[in-house]
């Protein structure tokens, strides 16, 4: 059976900065969807304070994924679901670095698929270059003034050295 219409993906997270590691899973997944959408969740509900604005996050990805057709950025709060289900997404992707990853995103999965059993998770792994890369170990790094360039794109170490600048 194919699918009606085209294939929707929802890449979502919080992506404060967005690193190579996104950027590798994104690209992954256009290569199995029609359209991705890195939906970036709102403040609201999220555990962690920032670094990054969710408009300046928006920002960020929108120049990183400038020249790759069909990846597109939005934000979203509430039920990743109901963002899901109003963009009309087939699937959401997650990536997974490590075991660790594992127990929660499964967790989370299950959980959407309690919500609205139509949705699907796919996880991808990343090039294994990437995969001890995180946001939150991005930020750390740049704060404390140290070389950020293998993990993230030239504009994101711009806007990182700007930001521990000021
Ligand atoms: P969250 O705050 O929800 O973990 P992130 O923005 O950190 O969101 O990450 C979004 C998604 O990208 C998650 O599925 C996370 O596992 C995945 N991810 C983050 N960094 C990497 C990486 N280096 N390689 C592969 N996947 C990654």
């Amino acid at each position: 059976m194919s699918p009606p219409g085209p294939l929707v993906g929802i890449y979502p997270g919080s992506f404060d900065p967005v690193t190579r590691g996104h950027e590798d899973i994104a690209r992954r997944t256009i290569r199995l969807a029609d359209r991705v959408i890195v939906a970036v969740a709102h403040t609201a509900t999220q555990k962690k304070s920032g670094l990054f604005t969710v408009d300046e996050r928006i920002e960020l990805l929108r120049e990183v994924f400038a020249d790759d057709d069909g990846i597109e950025v939005a934000a979203f709060s509430g039920l990743l679901v109901d963002f899901a289900r109003s963009q009309g997404a087939h699937f959401v992707i997650r990536g997974l670095r490590a075991v660790s990853d594992f127990e929660y995103e499964l967790q989370m999965a299950q959980m959407n698929q309690e919500l609205w059993p139509e949705i699907e998770t796919l996880f991808l792994a990343p090039e294994v270059d990437y995969s001890f890369i995180s946001s939150s170990l991005v930020r750390e790094v740049a704060k404390l003034g140290g070389e950020v360039k293998r993990f993230v794109s030239p504009v994101v170490r711009e806007r990182l050295q700007a930001k521990f600048a000021g």
